[in-house]
């Protein structure tokens, strides 16, 4: 489906005209293991400092790294989630640098054969259309430590030391920082749907690298900035926003832009330099010879083809074909692993349309107006699917039914019990709806005999006949009676 020729990006305009941007995304996703990526130590969030360190990590003289079966397996699976070609041989390289929090002077990584090659994620924009979004590769490699720096000392915890990360690497195939929020939303989607990575960007298991260029339509792609470790998705958009103005002032005034590493600041909404960009043979790359390459048999991938979820494409066709949805309402539920399952718990025996329409209607307005996530929210799926039971079997009306849901989302409980013990069940016995519609009649002769010329009026009565009866009469019941009583 996509469109790359048709589509335009966004446009940056400057003095000289207009310029394009182009953005790649470098996304460091924490594999979702229990045991780092060469050690056997935890993984847990929140432990204590240096907790969660073992010999390997420290770089004690004469460890010996061995790899992480489950994480390599997590990488496959996320390679055949973003359509990616698995190499059956990859390398280990070590990637040199000095840093505090690197006890072993390098990181081992993978550089030249990585583990998954290229790959294709198609994203979904507010605009309807889709675009597919080409993936360069995904490689395995450690995580480093951390490092707090207190006045005159600094502290090092290398609790996340050696921790599996995947390198998730974009073609500069991105055209606009709507697309960059909707490719990263999209990555986090397919990851949690496959559950190899939590993709919790406040905990930092997911953050990008965004590099940025502009260029004059046309022209071949301009030398690009990349923005380090941006961690929320917001920020991704607001740094590319930002770093795209700045380089086409740059440009303008006859400045060059320099390949250059540089930080997002949340708080100004700029981009500042951080340190001058290091070229690959900077890092002096090197097969690790304390690992073999890294071999496995078709057969394996076959396997793990074979144990792969539904994903949110899959998932987003087989409601639109199956359930009927529309195109955007099964894009909006499909969005998040969390929302998926919630609606189809809820639609599980029931109209899909239906519950749909309050998922996405009701639930996430009052989700949006309360800043809750579907979490922590007071409404079951069950507890959604038994509301919808009582208007389709007339126990209540959809209007009343609202007013259950807003109980239901402020404070909690069942619609059952909170329909019992606020009385909200619907009248539909006639009789006493027809003591209503008589005292209206009644208290309204005028507009009684306007209704036998005008038969549209008559809908001025029923609102009448609901507002009296507090929103509980059957609407249908009320709109006979009342067509019975005034057009005979
Ligand atoms: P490095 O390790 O030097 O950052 P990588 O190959 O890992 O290089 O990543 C390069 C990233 O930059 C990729 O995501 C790629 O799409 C992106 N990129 C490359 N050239 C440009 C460019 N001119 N403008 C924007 N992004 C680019
Ligand atoms: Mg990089």
């Amino acid at each position: 489906m996509s469109n790359m020729q048709e589509r335009r990006g966004q446009v940056i305009q400057g003095v000289t005209g207009d310029w394009e941007v182009v953005v790649g995304l470098e996304v460091h996703a924490q594999v979702a293991s229990n045991a780092k990526l060469f050690s056997g130590a935890p993984t847990t969030f929140g432990a204590g400092p240096n907790e969660n360190v073992s010999l390997v990590d420290a770089a004690m003289p004469g460890m010996l790294p061995v790899i992480n079966q489950f994480c390599v397996e997590q990488a496959i699976r996320t390679g055949l989630g973003i359509n990616a070609k698995i190499n059956l041989k990859s390398v280990f390289d070590r990637k040199n640098y000095f840093y505090p929090d690197l006890p072993a002077g390098y990181q081992i990584s993978q550089y030249k054969d990585p583990i998954v090659g290229e790959g294709v994620v198609t994203v979904d924009l507010a605009d309807g259309q889709s675009v597919d979004i080409g993936i360069e590769r995904l490689h395995l490699e450690q995580d480093a430590g951390k490092s707090t720096h207190e006045g005159d000392h600094s502290l090092v915890d290398l609790n996340r030391a050696g921790v599996a990360l995947m390198e998730i690497v974009s073609k500069p195939d991105i055209r606009s920082s709507e697309e960059a929020a909707a490719y990263l939303q999209k990555l986090r989607a397919i990851l949690r749907y496959l559950g190899t990575c939590d993709g919790n960007m406040e905990e930092g298991s997911l953050r990008a690298d965004v590099n940025v260029s502009v260029r004059k339509s046309g022209d071949p792609f301009g030398t690009r900035c990349e923005i380090k470790n941006v961690n929320s998705i917001r920020f991704v958009a607001a740094a590319i926003d930002y770093e795209a103005r700045r380089q086409v002032d740059l440009i303008e005034d006859g400045g060059e832009v320099d390949q250059e590493t540089r930080l997002f600041d949340p708080n100004t909404g700029k981009t500042r330099t951080m340190r001058s960009k290091e070229d690959a043979h900077d890092y002096r790359y090197f097969p690790d010879p304390d690992l073999l390459p890294l071999e496995f048999d078709q057969s394996v991938v076959d396997e793990i083809a074979r144990n792969l979820p539904e994903l949110p494409d899959q998932k987003k066709a087989r409601f639109i074909e199956e359930l009927g949805l529309s195109a955007y309402d099964a894009g909006v539920l499909v969005s998040e692993k969390e929302t998926a399952d919630f609606f189809e718990e809820a639609a599980a025996g029931r109209d899909p349309k239906i519950v749909a329409n309050w998922t996405t209607g009701e639930l996430f307005a009052a989700l949006n107006k309360s800043g809750q996530s579907l979490s922590d929210c007071n409404v079951s799926a069950k507890q959604l699917g038994a509301l919808i039971d009582l208007i389709a079997d007339d126990t209540i009306s959809g209007r009343i039914a609202k007013d259950v849901f807003e109980i239901m989302f402020e404070k909690g409980g069942n619609p059952a019990e909170i329909v019992e013990e606020r009385g909200l069940k619907q009248v539909t016995d006639t009789s006493e709806i027809e003591a209503i519609v008589d005292q209206v009649i009644a208290n309204n002769p005028d507009k009684a005999a306007e209704v036998k010329t005008k038969p549209k009026a008559i809908g001025w009565f029923v609102g009448q006949v609901m507002q009296a009866s507090g929103g509980k009469a059957n609407p249908k019941a009320v709109n006979e009676i009342l067509k019975r009583k005034l057009e005979s």
